[in-house]
């Protein structure tokens, strides 16, 4: 059974609360080891670690909606769904102390976890930028009223599409209703007149797409949102999906493309919107890791660290399409947070042979990922 949460939190006050330097009940209150030397060595492990650029946080991999192109929907049968444990995210605590963001989100729709505010508190507490991306569907007044009062400094709404392609993209959301949503949480900001939460939009460009994201911009101009974060469909779960991975062939499709992201970003501006977008390189020189594995972790809902949310699928048995082939999908977890501290598993053999390995040949899983590391 879950904690009451708010139960939990009078002792990590105190610690948080205690101020700079190295404090004995500090250090009592923020780890677990049993014994005082023991929660000494384990402070003293996260200073021998670099203090992380963000931590991915799976709250869930739970969602009300069956995006077509999600591994969730296409996975459906092997699919585990469970929610992180409040017990789980607490443990996580130190590591948020010593990191700049933490984004509350997975594969899954972060919403429906009954305990999400109190995480975004806790990370709050913990000194982060905390954001989290939700579909929307569940975004009413009264949780709209939540997320401006909770502090939590960026919300992302999920898109794929504007309108009817959204819609037929996104089963089980409504693009009309998305735009409700953030029309709703803009104005609950208005009254407040709080300038957070920075609303965002991750808008998912598939190819059969490409034609109409013209469209996009005089969409969402004007309704509350302030950023456009957009991406292609970076992990391909099956080879139906295969003709929907937006990669340009060579550099003067690459070129092409670009041109027309600064026009949009453009054009964006003058609509007081800030567009982003990364667009894969046509060829492996100068690629890099966009989810920034050497600096960054994710936690899945059950606590085991990945370098990236694709190497957390929680499902079994799987195939992807990856470097235009089927091949086989393997989970790539260096440990979990419920057995070891972040620092044992982020300093163990295999972790730091995995991030050596970017500046070589990196690990299979990585090579053909459209995230693309450098070679
Ligand atoms: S290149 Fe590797 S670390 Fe980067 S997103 Fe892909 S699988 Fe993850």
């Amino acid at each position: 059974m879950r904690k009451n949460p708010g139960g939990t939190d009078d002792t990590i006050n105190s610690a948080s609360d205690a101020g700079s330097g190295v404090l004995a009940g500090e250090v009592v209150a923020e780890f677990r080891g049993s014994s005082l030397i023991g929660r000494l060595k384990e402070w003293w492990a996260f200073q021998t670690m670099p203090r992380l650029d963000w931590v991915q946080l799976e709250v869930t991999t739970r969602c009300n909606a069956s995006c077509r192109y999600c591994p969730r929907t296409v996975y459906r049968s092997s699919w585990i769904d469970r929610d992180l444990s409040w017990e789980t995210f607490r443990l996580l605590y130190p590591v948020m102390k010593r990191t700049r963001m933490v984004h509350l989100q997975g594969w899954g729709e972060p919403l429906l976890h009954p305990c999400l505010f109190d995480m975004i508190a806790l990370a709050k507490k913990a000194g982060c930028v905390v954001g989290t991306t939700t579909n929307g569907m569940l975004l009413d007044r009264r949780t709209a009223v939540r997320l401006v009062e909770s502090g939590v400094d960026h919300v992302a709404f999920s898109l794929a599409g504007v309108g009817d392609q959204n819609d037929e993209a996104r089963r089980g959301t409504r693009f009309s209703a998305v735009l409700e949503a953030i029309a709703g949480l803009a104005a609950e900001k208005k009254i407040r007149r709080q300038p957070t939460p920075v609303i965002g939009v991750a808008y998912l460009l598939l190819r059969s797409h490409l034609p109409d994201i013209g469209r996009m911009i005089p969409a969402l101009a004007g309704v509350g949102v302030q950023q456009i974060v957009v991406s292609t469909l970076d992990f391909v779960a099956h080879r139906d999906l295969a003709e929907e991975y937006l990669a340009p062939a060579d550099q003067a499709a690459y070129g092409q493309l670009k041109f027309r992201f600064e026009q949009m970003s453009e054009e964006a501006r003058r609509q007081g919107l800030a567009l982003y977008g990364n667009l894969v390189l046509p060829d492996p020189e100068g690629r890099v890791c966009t989810e920034n594995p050497c600096r960054a972790v994710f936690v899945s809902s059950d606590g085991s660290i990945s370098p990236c949310a694709f190497a957390g699928i929680p499902a079994e048995r799987l195939s992807c399409v990856a470097g235009g082939k089927e091949s086989n999908y393997q989970r790539l977890t260096f440990g979990a947070i419920n057995n070891e501290t972040l620092p044992a598993v982020w300093k163990s053999a295999a972790y730091r042979e995995f991030r050596a390995s970017f500046g070589r040949q990196p690990h299979p899983l990585c090579q053909n990922c459209a995230k693309r590391p450098k070679r």
